[in-house]
């Protein structure tokens, strides 16, 4: 008896070699291959009288063949089956290119079905390789809203289509129903197995909207639950008390002031943390917009009432910059600031978590080491944490799980729809920092190919002439890509530049390096003992060199428009003009569309838009850039609605069940647990 886990080469016809297909596409039980959905669905319910098909029309003819079907060998590599089929409408000349076996599939006088696109040419109409099969055929794929899948080089439409069939009818009745009854009739959701088959096999469109509903909603109800849980329930009474400041007393300490933006953030953040409760807050502001800055205010606000701080930043670069930043304006009010890093020696990092359990420290700036188990905390109050989308959530919460309920401020400079943000953050309070500090010049940026290599280099001699720095940015090689351009890997590109400038220093880092190494580049870089970094996108968050004036992006077309502009804040943090090139030799529409708005715009939230309507919340929200594991049929961007419901719904179910552990949610927890498995490295 075949089971949900049984292996697809139980299938008839699936035999070692498509096993092998499948598993490349992540089929490897019948539960997966029914879970395989459809790409796109080709409609082919539509049946014509011949003569009145237009030309361009995909439709179904049913028709008489009338001659014997002729193979004609073009030229090598080339057979032409031809053969006329006629109604009592007209004549269409039927082509098959290199589909031989057509020829004795097809045989005078019978009637078939053909679907395919007419081509109308005067009075002549013509098909070229239409699908075909006999009238009246069961299970057939004309006739009806045929499915179409992604598909790769060992499998074909048919046999994936049949695969599925199999699979359905072998364990369809299995098939578990994760939604507790009760939210499925609430939302009026089709039960499961009618939409599993539908999403394969609709009966019509109606059946096709009922069955992507329900799975939709299932996805991400099931995601909600998973981060839902991970996060456990916000906790909104008894926050740590925090005594009224006089916030001007740390402003005027500054050689600046505060943008409106900034002064706006921090005193919201200021309500939540004097209104009693926890609180809960996302600042989501433009690179350069300023937001350690609104940190650190929090950081001396809560010191006033005696209570400490920790800063947690993605890397250790990141992590070092912060903890100098951070000192030099707090350390002279009197806090007392550390650091905590996995780089650090072990004695270090002894001395720091003792100090931390004495409460000697009122502040700690780090990296994911700041949750580790054995660290304690003797007063903390407030947890910030720095570009939290490289966090995964359950990183978060076990911080927050350090001390009794901080307070906790996240810093994001990815814009993010509030709907998402919803789902990624909980129900977290949202500030925006929609202003930049003033006298910040705009960074002038182009799109250029191969053939301005030359220009490229006199200007990276120029500015490297007149005492600037340059980044170079190349895209991560990985070990498996396929694609036809070559990349150039951030070494060679290095070794390239070193011996194109023999008198300028090039330094090169990439994600390969052990963390003390990549330091030692970056901070002889920030000293200025090299003029020009080539990296992978470790540089990508956060890090500031003033004197570097020239963004170089190559291979652009590999990155993300959001992606791009965190790069190109890089530069212009100083008093320098400062330029970004992005060098890209891929020459399609799509690609040119791309890079020209980095060309047009350096508002954030306008290319993170613009991002989402280019490529789709698929690869903007992909699962590396947020933590979040890939979706299969839910749009994280355009079923913003459902995901809105399936969030109210999870957490109303965790409010119940917050461990799901009843009987009636096994299924449900059974799922959410595999989701945690499937993607356990984006979440770690
Ligand atoms: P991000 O929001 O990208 O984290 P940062 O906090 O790193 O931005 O700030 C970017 C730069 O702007 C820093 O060099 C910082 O000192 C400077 N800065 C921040 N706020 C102001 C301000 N109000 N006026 C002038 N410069 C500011
Ligand atoms: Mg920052």
């Amino acid at each position: 008896m075949a089971d949900l886990y049984t292996d697809v080469r139980y299938i008839k016809g699936i035999g070692e070699k498509k096993a092998l297909a499948f598993n490349k596409l992540g089929v490897f039980t019948l539960y997966d291959l029914v879970s395989y959905f459809p790409r796109k669905y080709d409609d082919r319910t539509q049946y014509r009288p011949i003569a009145q098909v237009m030309d361009g029309e995909s439709v179904c003819i049913r028709a008489v063949v009338a001659d014997t079907p002729r193979l004609a060998h073009i030229r090598r590599g080339m057979d032409l089956v031809k053969l006329k089929a006629v109604d009592d409408s007209g004549v269409v000349d039927i082509t098959y290119f290199n589909q031989s076996y057509v020829k004795d599939n097809l045989h005078r006088g019978e009637s078939y079905v053909f679907f395919g696109r007419m081509e109308v040419k005067g009075a002549h109409r013509s098909m070229a390789n239409p699908v075909c099969e006999p009238e009246g055929k069961e299970n057939g794929v004309t006739g009806r809203i045929v499915p179409i899948y992604r598909m790769n080089a060992g499998l074909s439409q048919r046999v994936i289509l049949q695969a599925v069939r199999q699979g359905l009818a072998l364990c369809g009745e299995q098939l578990p129903d994760v939604l507790p009854e009760s939210v499925r009739r609430r939302c009026e959701l089709a039960p499961a197995r009618y939409a599993y088959e539908n999403v394969h096999f609709p009966a019509d469109y109606g059946a096709l909207e009922l069955a992507r509903r329900r799975l939709i909603f299932e996805e991400l109800f099931v995601l909600a639950c998973a981060l839902g849980r991970m996060r456990g329930e916000r906790v909104r009474e008894g926050g740590i008390p925090v005594r009224q400041a006089d916030l001007s007393e740390f402003w005027s300490t500054l050689p600046f002031s505060p943008t409106g933006a900034q002064r706006r953030a921090v005193e919201q953040a200021v309500g939540d943390l004097r209104g009693g409760g926890v609180m809960n807050r996302l600042v989501q502001g433009d690179v350069g917009s300023g937001k350690t800055l609104v940190a650190a205010a929090l950081i001396w606000y809560v010191w006033k009432s005696g209570h400490a701080s920790a800063f947690m930043a993605p890397t250790e670069i990141l992590a070092e910059q912060h903890t100098h930043t951070l000192s030099e304006m707090l350390t002279p009010l009197g806090l007392r600031v550390g650091k905590l890093t996995g780089a650090m020696s072990a004695k270090e990092k002894r001395e720091v978590k003792a100090a931390l359990k004495a409460g000697a420290l009122d502040l700690v700036v780090g990296t994911h080491a700041l949750f580790s188990q054995d660290v304690e905390y003797a007063n903390l109050a407030l947890v910030v944490t720095d570009e939290q989308h490289r966090f995964g959530v359950g990183q978060r919460s076990a911080l927050i799980g350090k001390g009794q309920k901080p307070h906790v401020l996240v810093m994001s400079a990815t814009p993010i729809p509030r709907t998402l943000a919803l789902i990624i953050y909980g129900d977290l309070d949202v500030s925006v920092i929609d202003e930049l500090p003033p006298g910040r010049q705009r960074v002038d940026t182009f799109a250029v190919d191969e053939s301005y290599r030359a220009r490229l280099n006199g200007f990276i001699r120029k500015l490297c002439g007149e005492g600037r720095q340059v980044f170079v940015v190349c895209p991560m090689v990985e070990e498996n890509d396929e694609l036809p351009t070559p990349l150039k890997s951030a070494e060679e590109h290095a070794k390239e530049l070193a011996a194109a400038f023999p008198g300028l220093r090039v330094a090169c880092v990439h994600g390969r390096m052990k963390p003390k190494d990549k330091d030692a580049v970056m901070t002889a870089f920030l000293a200025h003992e090299t003029d020009i970094l080539v990296s992978t996108t470790v540089i990508e968050v956060g890090v500031d060199v003033p004197n570097a004036a020239l963004m170089i992006v190559e291979n652009a077309e590999r990155f993300g428009l959001s992606q791009l502009h965190q790069l190109r804040g890089r530069v212009g943090r100083g008093q320098h003009k400062s330029w970004c090139i992005l060098v890209s030799d891929a020459d399609t529409e799509e690609v040119r569309a791309r890079l020209s708005i980095m060309t047009k715009t350096n508002d954030g939230f306008k290319i993170s838009e613009e991002d989402l309507r280019l490529r789709g919340p698929g690869d903007f929200f992909g699962a590396r850039q947020h933590g979040l594991p890939a979706m299969h049929v839910a749009d994280l961007g355009a079923d913003a609605g459902t995901l809105q419901r399936a969030q109210q719904e999870a957490t109303m179910l965790l409010r119940e069940d917050p461990g799901l552990s009843r009987e009636e949610h096994r299924l449900l927890r059974e799922r959410v647990e595999r989701l945690f498995s499937e993607s356990a490295d984006s979440f770690n």
